[in-house]
């Protein structure tokens, strides 16, 4: 995999594992603070109810006493009831109220089951007012009975609302359950502690001893509240290194538990025997109740704490959350910067290296290398590949000279010095070439070998510098009639090659007269005005299957021998006879052409 693409992909995954990890974390911490945030509400919305329940107490305990008392005049019952009917109503007021502002689909059955305490209370007290308005004497005991059912029906009514708020507080944070237990607990307390005081309001308004059933009642109750506030110490222990709750149960058990149940057990004993109380029931509410507002105080204790812990939770949830958060993108940019400058400084030098080196590897030496950015080790490889740059372009500069030398010295040393010609030597390279492919797929080929007539003499005549300039002549002459496949070489002296590759014998011959006749025709001028005639002889051979370049060559002598002992100007084409050996010398016979012999001395061979 490309190292870009790889990078991409490990880039992505660190990314995407980051990511995952810091969404664990700030969902995590985003679950707290989300949890404390709905919980305060709650806690408060059920600190209000537990205040219901609390006042609609205070409420039938005032009721029950009531009724046991002899008080017609309607205005000053609802006098004496006035108080703590105003306080129930209050409280269910204010948790309606803060139901209504924060309504939601969960708190309808609250709602609902707050309206419906409200009816049942309404009717409750209804019926309380009617009974007081009669003379004592005249209430049936059951029908009062009954009267009290209703307000403790309304609690029983109320009651689901306290369990659902409390299920609600304890769900939206678990952390609240101890809070909550207990603060319920310290509510059933105050409960019991005023139903333990209800029990012994009939008899001690009718001066009566203790009924068997009413004492029954009384204990159990007292066994209850013992219960309660046992119960209620083991949940706050988590609680007792707080000074103020450590304060409240102390209050509790010496002043509520201790002098309040004190003064009702005693009246209690009392009132197993005799009716001989020695108090009035408004003294003993007024000696008693004040007592117990240390329970409902410790309850509120309990609701503050969980506010105030809740908030603190909720505080820090969000500061962590804030930090984390910040944290979060701090470490994201700081890592897409690290990736950023890993794939500037380092991956995109590094194949951009890559691609240079091949680069330099392939010769392509005008590849343009960026200038580097950075005084680090990116900057050093590039400005090294500065160095091996310039050293490739040099040693290409040299190798090119080198191979234009050489080609130089290759074509010179190929190269007749005066005619500019191919020299022997390069005609057997070159010509062996030729001759291999004539000689493998077996084509035509011929061989003409011509020899100025008489050289000697023209040298002679006109000196030797002459005869130069007529070889060159000659050169150029023969030249003319080359084409790009055939092969012209000076083969020695006033001697020349003339190889034609795909041309036979008889062609190879007319090629020869052709020039026979130029040369002969041509006026040579020389540099010192001097113009000379001369003529040429010409041997041709071609190719046969057998035949070596050497062999060709000696029967293309062999050929030329023939024309100049034929009396010379002319062109011998000397085919091969079918006996004769590869390096067989000519033989003479009535098959040698003789081309314009009889028109200047050479004959058609045909
Ligand atoms: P024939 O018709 O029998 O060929 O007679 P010829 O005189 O041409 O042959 P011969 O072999 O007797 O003479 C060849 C002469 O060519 C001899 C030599 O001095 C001359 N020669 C050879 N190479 C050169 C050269 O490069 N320049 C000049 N000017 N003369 C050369
Ligand atoms: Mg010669
Ligand atoms: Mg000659």
């Amino acid at each position: 995999m490309p190292l870009n693409r790889l990078f991409g992909v490990i880039s992505l995954l660190l990314m995407s594992l980051f990511l995952a990890l810091a969404g664990k974390i700030v969902d995590s911490e985003w679950t707290v603070y989300e949890r404390s945030t709905k919980s305060i509400p709650v806690i408060r919305k059920l600190h209000l109810a537990l205040q219901v329940e609390e006042k609609l107490v205070i409420e039938r305990g005032a009721t029950t006493l009531l009724l046991q008392q002899d008080l017609q005049d309607g205005e000053a019952v609802r006098a004496r009831l006035l108080p703590a009917r105003a306080a129930s109503d209050h409280a269910l007021r204010n948790l309606r109220q803060v139901l209504r502002e924060q309504a939601s689909p969960w708190l309808a059955p609250v709602t609902a089951n707050v309206q419906l305490t409200e009816q049942s209370l309404a009717a409750a007290r209804q019926d309380v007012d009617l009974l007081a308005a009669e003379p004592k004497a005249q209430r049936d005991p059951g029908t009062v009975a009954a009267a009290t059912g209703m307000i403790m029906n309304t609690m029983d009514a109320f009651a689901p609302a306290i369990a659902a708020l409390s299920s609600a507080a304890i769900q939206s944070d678990r952390q609240l359950d101890d809070g909550v237990a207990s603060a319920q607990l310290a509510s059933s307390l105050r409960d019991v502690a005023g139903q333990m005081v209800s029990t012994l309001a009939a008899p001690i308004v009718a001066r009566r001893p203790l009924t068997a059933q009413e004492r029954y009642a009384f204990v159990k109750l007292s066994g209850q509240a013992d219960q309660l506030y046992a119960v209620i110490e083991l949940q706050l222990r988590g609680y007792s290194h707080k000074p103020d709750f450590k304060a409240a149960l102390q209050i509790i058990r010496d002043h509520s538990l201790g002098e309040g149940l004190d003064l009702l057990t005693n009246l209690f004993v009392t009132g197993r025997s005799s009716g001989n109380y020695g108090l009035s029931p408004d003294e003993m509410v007024a000696s008693y109740v004040p007592k117990m507002a240390a329970i409902p105080g410790l309850r509120d204790l309990i609701v503050a704490d969980m506010i105030r812990e809740a908030e603190q939770r909720n505080l820090r949830a969000r500061n962590f959350l804030l930090a984390t958060v910040g944290l979060v993108f701090l470490a994201l940019g700081i890592f897409v910067l690290l990736l950023r400058v890993i794939r500037r400084r380092v991956l995109r030098p590094i194949v951009d290296a890559t691609d240079l080196f091949v680069s330099l590897a392939n010769e392509r030496l005008a590849t343009a290398i960026p200038t580097p950015r950075y005084d680090d080790e990116i900057g050093d490889m590039m400005r090294a590949i500065h160095v091996l740059n310039a050293h490739s372009q040099e040693r290409s500069c040299l190798e090119k000279e080198r191979e234009e030398l050489i080609a130089q010295l290759q074509a010179a040393s190929d190269t007749d010095f005066l005619t500019g010609l191919l020299n022997r030597r390069a005609f057997f390279a070159h010509g062996g070439h030729q001759f291999g492919i004539a000689q493998r797929y077996r084509r035509q080929l011929s061989l003409i070998l011509m020899d100025v007539d008489h050289f000697k003499a023209v040298n002679d005549q006109h000196g030797h510098h002459a005869g130069d300039q007529v070889l060159c002549k000659v050169a150029e002459l023969s030249g003319r009639w080359r084409r790009k496949v055939d092969l012209l070489a000076r083969y020695g002296g006033e001697e020349f090659l003339l190889m034609l590759p795909e041309i036979d014998l008889e062609h190879g011959r007319a090629v020869a007269e052709k020039l026979r006749g130029e040369i002969e025709a041509c006026h040579f001028q020389l540099e010192e005005g001097v113009s000379i005639k001369i003529t040429a002889s010409f041997g041709v051979v071609a190719f046969d299957h057998d035949d070596t370049l050497e062999n060709l060559i000696v029967r293309a002598d062999q050929a030329l021998y023939k024309a100049k002992d034929g009396g010379r100007n002319m062109v011998m084409a000397l085919p091969r006879e079918p006996g004769q050996g590869v390096r067989g010398s000519a033989q003479d016979g009535s098959d040698w052409c003789r081309a314009g012999a009889q028109r200047k001395g050479v004959e058609d061979f045909h």
